[in-house]
């Protein structure tokens, strides 16, 4: 009889346990009280501060510096403090941790993204976050290793020449602004992750004047962004809107330094970074040191769930 009731008393304990694990690991998104209830990070790939938000007189990037500026907050001395790489770059964003994994798109962060934490705390379907690029091995960031994340929900992804990931090979910016529109108006996405490359791929084949030219380009494609999220009647009012780069390039002079990035230098460290929204500043700049991993901290706290392993920081200066 003693041995019935212990082994009851000790089925009890374990069953009890395994409820309180179970509802630790449990999460859900909560009313933030913030009117945003969508969020789109667009990342310009490999453009130096000095040639985008550093340049006083806005020459490559004169739609955010001069018309988009008024809406949102600029912060001046924005970092990338991991490796200055375009998948490790983008997983600090995605993760809200600096990994160091390869650049090639074959191995995974081993942190769950705020794609998949989202995903999971709201329970909507996988078609309403996405990961959209003009490179193919972007589509790494729709996974992780991490055990417990492994074969959790991940969001949808378009990346690369047949938007298919990683084997496709890079298609061209246009190809990937057409399709984020598409992605926008056809799904209604909530949490989006749209990146350019040219200005890293052209900077990195040498031609400085072409250079310049690429990051005026993915100017206009934010602009044409920004326009649409602030018209379309499904995210009008709703959407807060981050803009930056992975990482910069070497520093010094235009002819050869820009042509390569990847070290802790200035000009790799030192990115631009916008932000506009429903609940954020208008037309603030402001000198707070901020990084990259902080992006994930801030869009959870915007939109009412937690991440379990991001070491970032709410960026409370954007917030009115
Ligand atoms: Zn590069
Ligand atoms: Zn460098």
């Amino acid at each position: 009889m003693e041995s019935i009731r212990k082994t009851f008393k000790s089925s009890f304990f374990l069953l009890g346990t395994l409820l309180a694990i179970s509802v630790s690991c449990k999460k859900e998104v909560v009313p933030s009280g913030y009117l945003t209830r969508n969020v789109v990070i667009v990342i310009m790939d490999g453009a130096r501060y000095t040639e985008t938000l550093g340049d006083s007189h806005h020459h490559n990037m004169p739609r955010l510096a001069d018309e988009m500026a008024n809406d949102g907050v600029i912060l001046t001395d924005f970092r990338n403090r991991g490796e200055t790489f375009t998948i490790q770059g983008h997983a600090a964003i995605s993760t809200g941790n600096y990994v160091t994994i390869n650049n090639g798109g074959t191995e995974a962060p081993p942190f769950p993204s705020i794609f998949q934490e989202w995903l999971a705390a709201s329970g909507l379907p996988s078609y309403l976050s996405w990961i959209i690029s003009s490179k193919d091995k972007l589509s790494v960031l729709s996974k992780t290793t991490n055990l417990f994340w492994f074969a959790r929900t991940r969001p949808s992804t378009d990346c690369g020449i047949y938007g298919d990931g990683l084997g496709s090979g890079y298609r061209e910016d246009s190809v990937t602004f057409q399709k984020s529109l598409e992605i926008l108006a056809g799904y209604v996405p909530n949490l989006v992750l749209i990146s350019f490359k040219q200005p890293d791929v052209i900077a990195h084949a040498g031609d400085w004047p072409e250079y310049l030219h690429q990051i005026q380009t993915v100017d206009e494609y934010i602009y044409g962004i920004w326009n649409y999220i602030n018209t379309d009647p499904n995210y009008k009012g709703t959407t807060t809107l981050f803009v930056t780069n992975d990482h910069g390039r070497h520093e010094g002079s235009a002819d050869g330094d820009f042509v390569n990035h990847g070290d802790s230098c200035e000009g790799c460290t030192h990115l631009m970074f916008y932000a506009c929204g429903p609940d954020f500043k208008k037309g603030v700049i402001s000198g707070t040191p901020r990084e990259l991993i902080d992006i994930s901290a801030t869009i959870a706290k915007l939109m009412g769930f937690t991440i379990s392993q991001g070491t970032g920081k709410i960026m409370e200066e954007l917030f009115r």
